[in-house]
């Protein structure tokens, strides 16, 4: 079987009904007991997320599994690029399951890192001899992260991408952020620079279809890749629920665009959107622009506050959604058998490059 290629898990599975498997998945996670740790991310869907022995955003997840020192198995609840992290972190030394091979993050694949090294060689060949810092989300293949540590960049996340963007534009005169635009775009007006100093690298153009003469002047340069659950939120987004309600608060992730950014009255990471809402006084009203599954739980977890989604439709990551109770039961019985099905792991010549960019991060 091609190691991404999800085996089809049939209809023992698929046709099972959902209190059954939340049973079987509860009775196989008693038995497994102190081997096992279940991560889910804040964007899980709820049947799922509820069987997580920890939850928070990708990092927070990540470093929950390397210090889970005793547990054998950790089965991630999140994407590809999550499970990846955690094994870096981990140093191989536990087996990282994801449940659905399939569940990918679309951003992630769109630095491809062929694409990479060649943006790379075409931007180092006009630059002048400028230093040029990589930088790349966590949101990211391990290739990429490997790329970055090995030139001397680091990985940042979405809460603290402007640290690490300081950082780096102390240490040379240009920074190439990967793969997200627009938290890098949000990330570089935050720190006041001024946009004719950030340009966009199109991944399909010669010199990313920027003249030489802009990239020289340029400061930070973003490639063009985008999340395309917080893409759908829209400045008019904005504008509709101020009109409909003039006390509502909007906060919305740094992954959208930058007008709805300068739009909303705050932006911040899943842990910053949980942190500002649970800490507003009863009765708040809030418009909040990230994925679905999280703000419905907000809205459960704090009935005493109005919540609504920024958009009038469903915003969902349909690949992390992919993690199903029954896919998760179908790994936790392969595990019950002494099997090991769906393990994530990074080549230890990747990892070691990759772990340099995150442990830069950390220090930073
Ligand atoms: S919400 Fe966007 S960035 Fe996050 S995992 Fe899904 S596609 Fe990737």
């Amino acid at each position: 079987m091609n190691p991404l290629q999800q085996a089809d898990i049939g209809p023992a599975y698929l046709e099972e009904q959902e209190q059954t498997l939340e049973e079987r998945i509860a009775a196989r996670k008693r038995a497994l007991a102190d081997r096992l740790l279940i991560l889910g991310h804040h964007y899980q869907q709820d049947s799922v997320y509820k069987f997580a022995d920890f939850t928070g955003d990708s990092l927070k997840l990540a470093r929950e599994a390397a210090l889970a020192q005793e547990r054998e198995f950790i089965v991630f609840c999140g994407v590809h690029f999550m499970a990846e992290s955690a094994d870096i972190l981990t140093g191989g030394t536990r087996k990282v399951i994801l449940p659905d091979l399939r569940a990918g993050c679309p951003m992630a694949d769109m630095a491809a890192i062929e694409d990479v090294e060649w943006a790379w060689q075409e931007l180092t060949g006009v630059a002048e001899g400028a230093r040029i810092v990589p930088i790349t989300y966590v949101n990211s293949t391990a290739k990429i992260k490997a790329f970055v540590g090995e030139r001397g960049g680091s990985v940042c996340t979405s809460s603290n991408a402007e640290r690490v963007l300081t950082w780096a534009l102390g240490r040379g005169e240009k920074v190439f952020f990967f793969p997200d635009e627009h938290l890098g775009r949000n990330s570089a007006y935050a720190l006041g620079i001024p946009d004719d100093e950030v340009v966009v690298w199109h991944r399909a153009k010669p010199l990313g279809g920027n003249t030489p003469a802009r990239l020289q002047k340029a400061r930070v340069i973003l490639w063009d890749g985008y999340c395309n659950v917080h893409m759908l939120f829209t400045a008019a987004h904005v504008t509709a629920w101020r009109q409909k309600d003039p006390d509502i608060k909007v906060i919305v992730h740094p992954e959208c665009r930058h007008e709805v950014v300068r739009l909303a009255d705050k932006y911040g990471s899943t842990e910053g959107i949980i942190k500002a809402v649970a800490e507003s006084p009863a009765g708040s009203s809030w418009a909040i622009g990230t994925e679905i599954n999280l703000v419905n739980r907000l809205r459960h977890e704090f009935p005493d506050k109005e919540i609504h989604l920024l958009a009038p439709f469903q915003c969902l990551c349909s690949t992390m959604y992919r993690i199903k109770p029954a896919y998760l039961l179908w790994v936790l019985d392969h595990l019950a058998r002494g099997e090991v099905v769906n393990r994530i792991t990074v080549p230890s010549a990747i990892a070691e490059k990759a772990k340099l960019a995150l442990d830069r991060m950390l220090e930073i």
